[in-house]
């Protein structure tokens, strides 16, 4: 798979990359070898991107995938492993980047951001972690920084930070779960934003081309949107060898336009650590399968949802997802 340049950092990235939260304890909870099997076919197949976070308590499926593969710099073929940690201040974010190192074997990683980084005052709250972030890049312990976002403010802010190298934001063509300050931002508004950064000499990969699993019976027309912004690299959550297969051929220009993968096995989910309880869900629900939970929070009635997708537009932080 051919491999482009992130931004001005001088790493290389495959036009796909593998998103591993999927194969994780917070979706599909694979077993060890299972997750590691999906990790590892990626790579057999090309990708040369994965984007994993602390968060997702997936390092161990990549250590086993890539335990025969050198992930040093002597290696230009190596797997680019980019994490990320919630973290706000600078002894959380230099624990946080350890615990990944010490995780997966290594003694320096490609990228490392601050993630999901939200509309102020939390980039400057987090100003903490970024300081730490900066210093390990001077160390030569992490190769590029840079934050990972769904706010359309954020991503447009970002490009005027100068240490900032990589920015991972939210889009797709419905405009699903992207933020604007504390409302709901538009797809055409991120769009504007991500081009600013791309201008600017950032490294920018997607996330969320799917919406959450919610637009992939709009399979080409999702990945073609995200593709034609310019962005270095899609992010996938993927979960199957069935679905890197698909993947792999989209990179590599083999599907037809109408393409359409098999999607019947998909339900919905409500994600518990992203949920606000709003309920917003529960007003558009039409079949009224969404009831709040013992957490209070909101949860999906499998004996009578109808699988329609209507509830996940209207979350407001994308927290209703599909796989
Ligand atoms: S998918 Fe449809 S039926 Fe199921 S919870 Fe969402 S809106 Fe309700
Ligand atoms: S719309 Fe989203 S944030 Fe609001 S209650 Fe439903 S799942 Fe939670």
């Amino acid at each position: 798979m051919k491999k482009t340049k992130l931004g001005n950092t001088d790493i290389y990235v495959t036009p796909i990359g593998l998103g591993v939260l999927t194969i994780g304890n917070t979706q599909l909870d694979l077993p060890l070898e299972e997750g590691a099997e999906v990790v590892k076919y990626a790579y057999e197949k090309g990708i040369r991107l994965f984007d994993t976070a602390q968060y997702y308590e997936t390092y161990p499926y990549m250590r086993e995938a890539f335990r025969d593969i050198d992930l040093s710099l002597d290696n230009p073929d190596r797997p680019i492993i980019a994490s990320k940690s919630l973290d706000h201040s600078y002894e959380e974010m230099e624990a946080a980047i350890h615990e990944c190192l010490d995780a997966l074997g290594i003694d320096r990683i490609d990228i490392f951001k601050m993630h999901e980084v939200r509309q102020e005052p939390d980039w400057s709250d987090r100003a903490g972690a970024w300081q730490c972030l900066i210093d390990y890049r001077e160390k030569g312990i992490v190769g590029a920084i840079g934050v990972s976002t769904h706010h359309v403010d954020i991503t447009e802010m970002m490009a005027d930070v100068p240490e900032c190298d990589i920015v991972f934001p939210l889009i797709n063509y419905a405009g699903l779960g992207i933020r604007k300050g504390a409302g709901p931002g538009t797809a055409e508004e991120m769009e504007a934003a991500i081009r600013k950064c791309l201008d600017a000499g950032k490294g920018v990969f997607a996330m969320k081309a799917f919406g959450g699993g919610n637009l992939t019976g709009t399979y080409m027309k999702s990945l073609n949107y995200v593709r034609d912004l310019g962005c270095h690299s899609i992010i996938i959550g993927m979960g199957k060898k069935a679905e890197v297969d698909d993947i792999v051929r989209y990179a590599e220009g083999e599907l037809p336009d109408d393409y359409q993968p098999e999607t019947r096995d998909k339900i919905i989910h409500i994600d518990q650590g992203d949920c606000e309880a709003c309920g917003a869900c529960l007003s558009r629900c039409p079949n009224k399968a969404i009831f709040w939970n013992e957490k209070g929070l909101a949860d999906v009635n499998y004996d009578i949802c109808l699988t329609c997708g209507y509830c996940a537009p209207v979350c407001p932080v994308r927290a209703i997802i599909m796989w």
